[in-house]
C-alpha cells in the first residue's frame, strides 16, 4: 500500500518538502501520498504578509511576523534555490537585496510549477499528532476552519515545518504597566510609519532589533535606542541611534538602563525573540530547544531520533534559509522513501553530539557561517539535490557580514555573485535608504531612481 506523509505548514520549509517529492516523481519514482496542512489561507509562511496581529478571523493566533517595507536582510545569492535560480524566475538578473514581495514571488513561483497547490489543505491547522504503536502510524488531528470540522487521519510519516519565528517571547519590565506609550513585540510590528517623529526604544540586539530600528529611522523616527542584554551590536550607528545595556525599568516615559543612562521614549518594541512552540505535539514527539544552530534530538538536524518517522525542517537558527530547507527536505524525503537507511538510535545520538561540539566551538559569526555551511554540505552530499558551490556562498555570507559592519544603512546597496549563474547582481536603481516603495513593481522597474 502507498505510504501516506503529512507535512505540517506550507512555508518555505513545507514547500521545500513538496518540491523534494515532486522532483523524485519527475524522475520517475513512485512517491508517497502527500497531504500538506496549512493553517493560513495561502502558502509562503512568514513571507505571506498579513496586516493582522493577535488573532485572525477564525480566532487563530496570527502566524505572520513580517512587516511592510521588509527587505531581505541577507543577499539573495546566499539563499538561492539550487534547482531554480533568481534569473530563471525573473528572466534576468535582479539586485541582491529584494523586498519581501519579490522573495514571496520567487518562493511561490518555483512551487507553482507542477500543480503542487493541490496537495495543500488550507485553513487546516493541525491540532494533534499522536503515535499509534498498535497501528504503526501517526494519527493527525486537524481542524478545517472553513467547514468548522475536526477530523483525524492516519499517516506513516509526519514532517513538521511549522516555523519558529511566530510565537513571541515577551518579557516584562518594572513600569511597563503604566508606560504611557505603545509597547509591542516585534511579532506585532507592521509599519514603521507609525513611529515617525517618535523616540523609539528597541529591547534586544538581534536581527529584529537591528532591522526594525533601521526601518523606523528610514521612515522618520526621531531617535532609536537599543538596549542589549549580552553585548552591543557594535555598528557605527549614524546620529539618532544609541545603544545601552539592559533596560532596568521605566518610570512614566523615562527608560533606565544598567549603565545608569536614562532616556525618554514614546514607544517600546520588544525584539526579544521567539519560542519553538508546537502545541499540537505530545512530549515524546516535541522538540524542545532554544534558537541555535544545532538543536539536539534531531539526526542530521532533521530526523527525530526518539521516533525517526517524525521529521522537522527549518528548526535551526538560520544563516542559510531556503537552500538549507531544501537540503533538509531532500534528506527527509530520501529517508521516507527508503533511499537512506538510518543508523541505530545510539549512533544517531552520537553523531548529533559531535555536531553539537562543533557548534559550541564556533567562536564568532564567521565560524558559525562555516559551521552551517558544513552542515548543509553534509546533507547535500547524501541526496540528489543539485550540488552548488557552498564555499562561494559561505564567502558571500562573510562579505555580507563585513558590508554590514561597514555600513548598517548602506549594506543593502551592495551586490554579490550568484553561485548558480556566476553573474554579479546589478545595482538597484535606488539606494535602500531612499527606496520607500517596497512593491515588486517598483523593485523590478529599471531606469530612474525613485523620488
Ligand atoms: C521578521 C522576519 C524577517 C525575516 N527575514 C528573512 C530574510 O530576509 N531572509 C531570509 O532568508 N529569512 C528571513 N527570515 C527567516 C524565516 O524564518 C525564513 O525565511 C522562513 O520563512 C522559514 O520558513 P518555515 O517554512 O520554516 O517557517 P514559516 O515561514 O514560519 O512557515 C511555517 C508555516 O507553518 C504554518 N503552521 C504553523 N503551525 C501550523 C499548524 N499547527 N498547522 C498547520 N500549519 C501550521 C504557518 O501558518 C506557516 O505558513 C525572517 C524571519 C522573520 C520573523
Amino acid at each position: 500500500m502507498t505510504k501516506r506523509v503529512a507535512i505540517i505548514g506550507a512555508g518555505p520549509s513545507g514547500l521545500a518538502a513538496l518540491r523534494a517529492f515532486e522532483s523524485a516523481r519527475q524522475k520517475g519514482a513512485e512517491i508517497p501520498e502527500i497531504v500538506c496542512f496549512e493553517k493560513q489561507d495561502d502558502w509562503g509562511g512568514l513571507w505571506n504578509y498579513t496586516w493582522r496581529t493577535g488573532l485572525d478571523e477564525h480566532g487563530e493566533p496570527v502566524h505572520g511576523s513580517m512587516y511592510r517595507f521588509l527587505w531581505s536582510n541577507g543577499p539573495k545569492e546566499c539563499l538561492e534555490f539550487a534547482d531554480y535560480s533568481f534569473e530563471e524566475h525573473f528572466g534576468r538578473p535582479i539586485p541582491s537585496y529584494p523586498p519581501r514581495a519579490v522573495l514571496y514571488d520567487y518562493i511561490t513561483g518555483r512551487i507553482s510549477k507542477g500543480g503542487l497547490r493541490d496537495y495543500i489543505r488550507f485553513r487546516c491547522p493541525v491540532r494533534g499528532v499522536e503515535w499509534k504503536s498498535d497501528l504503526d502510524k501517526f494519527r493527525v488531528t486537524v481542524e478545517d476552519l472553513t467547514k468548522s470540522h475536526v477530523y483525524s487521519e492516519l499517516f506513516d510519516d509526519v514532517i513538521v515545518a511549522s516555523g519558529h519565528f511566530s510565537v513571541p517571547n515577551v518579557p516584562d519590565f518594572p513600569g511597563f504597566q503604566s508606560f504611557p506609550g505603545r509597547i509591542l513585540h516585534a511579532h506585532d510590528f507592521r509599519d514603521a510609519n507609525e513611529f515617525a517623529g517618535k523616540d523609539v526604544l528597541l529591547v534586544g540586539s538581534s536581527y529584529s532589533a537591528e532591522d526594525i530600528g533601521t526601518q523606523c529611522y528610514k521612515y522618520g523616527a526621531k531617535s532609536v535606542t537599543f538596549s542589549y542584554r549580552s553585548r552591543p551590536m557594535g555598528f557605527e550607528w549614524p546620529e539618532g541611534f544609541v545603544e545601552h545595556p539592559l533596560l532596568q525599568k521605566v518610570e512614566g516615559k523615562t527608560a533606565y538602563f544598567s549603565d545608569g543612562a536614562t532616556r525618554d521614549v514614546d514607544a517600546i518594541v520588544l525584539c526579544t525573540g521567539y519560542r519553538h512552540h508546537f502545541p499540537f505535539l505530545p512530549d515524546d514527539l516535541r522538540l524542545q530547544t532554544n534558537n541555535r544552530l544545532y538543536p539536539l534530538g534531531l539526526y542530521k538536524g532533521v530526523c527525530w531520533i526518539a521516533n525517526p518517522r517524525l521529521f522537522y525542517l527549518g528548526m535551526q537558527d538560520q544563516y542559510y534559509t531556503f537552500n538549507m530547507f531544501d537540503a533538509q527536505a531532500w534528506y527527509a524525503r530520501d529517508v521516507i522513501m527508503g533511499r537512506i537507511t538510518l543508523p541505530t538510535s545510539e549512533a544517531m545520538t552520537e553523531d548529533t553530539l559531535l555536531w553539537r561540539r562543533k557548534e559550541e566551538a564556533a567562536a564568532n559569526p564567521y565560524e558559525e557561517i562555516d559551521f552551517q555551511t558544513e552542515y548543509v554540505r553534509d546533507l547535500i552530499e547524501r541526496t540528489d539535490y543539485p550540488a552548488f558551490d557552498l564555499d562561494h556562498v559561505a564567502d558571500a555570507f562573510k562579505e555580507w557580514k563585513h558590508d554590514k559592519a561597514e555600513g548598517i544603512l548602506t549594506y543593502r546597496d551592495r551586490s554579490y555573485v550568484s553561485a548558480l549563474t556566476g553573474k554579479r547582481a546589478p545595482v538597484h536603481h535606488t539606494v535602500w535608504m531612499e527606496a520607500l516603495d517596497d512593491s515588486l513593481e517598483a523593485f523590478l522597474k529599471s531606469g530612474e531612481p525613485e523620488g
